[in-house]
């Protein structure tokens, strides 16, 4: 079945194409890790894995890389607001995002690369562009020309006649407005406390747009299939990463480019000075189950803004509800029988309409639509006559096949396992006993089997793929 999708560059639909058949490379912008992500930044983690999850089911190999940004203006900003060295800023802020991912049963992806363990990588890149003519050297900082490049300002549909050359910014992020000559390695500045690498510039740090440009070409090449990220990744940064990769190797860079709209909180941008800002700890410790969220954060169109309220959520669990009656039923289906040509019939045009809406530019609505009417009617078959074990047999394969995309339908063990309860009771005593090293070692050995435990004062709040427990 063949995919379509809007690519933001051809600002239309078209078809997928991979430059190896049946293979796809593919790139995703990934936190930067200087406070936890929130679940905005969750609303685009689940549109890329509800993409690779839909590649895979059609049937393609996936190769993917998402860079973890745990050096650049806002990481090294936050460790001279708090006075601590940069990586005790980003490596509690890390830990947290593979927890959250693994609650949210985002796929992991291949690749997972830091940008200060690749600094060499971008120092070679802005080597070539300096030789390349595209960049220069101001100060003790190294700029890319965007008169240099022709092309500039082609993905996001920016005039060049707005650009102003010449002129320069330091600023990782800036708005279109300000569209200048961009920082491709910055001279050190005492601001910089000691953040630096020595180069053959001189000691300084690289920006943050050639870190995705570095890094996409050590794990997939200079050519590759798909580049994904939030809208507001669209200028500067995915405009600058085409400017230094082309400008580079005289390659095409990404073939693809898909972006997300963003979530909004009742109704406006979620920003901290509106004090909406939230994280997936916050909205699990407010009762909401992480099933739920993920239904939300996936059901929407991702090109759709999506206005994320406490109604979203209980609409979630209804749906869900609803959802999980087909699945129970056919659990507790019984008796002997063939599976009936009216049910083989509507699982079948249940899985032909959730591929095809899907390979229409991941339309989630009408694949979801497709398993509600499936419920219906099957419900509507119940009613004549119960369903035979065969037929439950057939629709939780059927369930968990179309799961490998959705990844909410069957939901992981919800019940608390007793042998954890146990070690966490356990763990409370060493406290008591004020065998604080002892208890810590407990708590990471249990959060390597999924369960978050946080001390507080009404007891351990445990949070794990089934919900939110407290254990006194
Ligand atoms: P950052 O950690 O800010 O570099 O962002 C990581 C990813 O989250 C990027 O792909 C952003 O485009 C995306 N993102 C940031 N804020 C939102 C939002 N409110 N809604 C959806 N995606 C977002
Ligand atoms: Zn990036």
């Amino acid at each position: 079945m063949p995919f379509s999708i809007y690519d933001t560059r051809q600002r239309r639909k078209v078809p997928f194409e991979t430059i190896e058949p049946g293979k796809v490379k593919m790139y995703t912008c990934g936190p930067t890790v200087y406070k936890d992500a929130t679940i905005g930044n969750f609303r685009t983690y689940i549109f890329e894995d509800l993409l690779r999850r839909t590649l895979k089911y059609l049937g393609y190999q996936v190769m993917q890389v998402m860079n973890i940004t745990d050096v650049d203006d806002k990481t090294i900003n936050e460790a001279k607001l708090t006075g601590k060295p940069l990586n005790e800023i980003t490596k509690p802020v890390i830990e947290q995002f593979f927890r959250d991912i693994d609650l949210l049963n985002i796929e992991r992806v291949e690749y997972y690369p830091l940008a200060t363990q690749h600094v060499h990588e971008m120092i070679e890149l802005i080597e070539k562009l300096l030789r390349s003519g595209n960049a220069y050297r101001m100060d003790d900082s190294i700029y890319f020309s965007i008169t240099s490049f022709p092309e500039y300002g082609k993905l996001s549909g920016m005039k060049l006649n707005k650009l102003k050359c010449g002129v320069r910014i330091d600023a990782d992020e800036y708005e279109k407005d300000d569209s200048r000559d961009f920082a491709l390695w910055k001279g050190w500045t005492e601001d910089d406390g000691d953040v630096g690498w020595d180069s053959p510039f001189g000691r300084g740090r690289p920006g943050w747009h050639i870190e995705c440009s570095a890094l996409s070409r050590k794990y997939l090449g200079e050519e590759f299939d798909l580049h994904t990220g939030g809208v507001d990744n669209i200028f500067p940064h995915h405009e600058n990463e085409i400017a230094q990769s082309v400008a580079a190797t005289g390659k095409s860079y990404a073939q693809h480019w898909m972006h997300s709209a963003h979530l909004m909180v009742d109704g406006e941008k979620m920003s901290k000075s509106l004090g909406n800002v939230f994280t997936l700890t916050d909205l699990l410790n407010k009762g909401n189950s992480v099933r739920a969220l993920r239904y939300v954060l996936m059901a929407t169109y991702y090109r759709h803004q999506l206005n994320f309220t406490n109604e979203a959520v209980s609409v979630a669990n209804s749906s869900l509800k609803r959802l999980d009656t087909l699945y129970q039923a056919a659990k507790l289906a019984s008796g002997s029988g063939a599976v009936r040509y009216l049910i083989q019939e509507k699982l079948e045009i249940t899985r032909d309409d959730f591929k095809s809406s899907l390979t229409d530019d991941l339309n989630i609505s009408e694949a979801l639509a497709a398993l509600f009417k499936l419920v219906t009617n099957v419900h509507q078959a119940i009613g004549e006559t119960a369903l035979n074990r065969n037929e439950g047999i057939a629709i939780m394969d059927f369930w968990m096949d179309v799961d490998r995309v959705l990844g909410f339908l069957v939901s992981k063990e919800t019940a608390f396992p007793d042998d954890i309860a146990l070690l966490i009771r356990e763990r409370i005593s060493l406290r008591c006993n004020r065998m604080f090293e002892k208890a810590d070692r407990f708590r990471d050995e249990l959060a390597k089997k999924g369960f978050h435990l946080e001390d507080t004062s009404d007891g351990t709040v445990v949070i794990w793929q089934g919900g939110r427990k407290i254990i006194k």
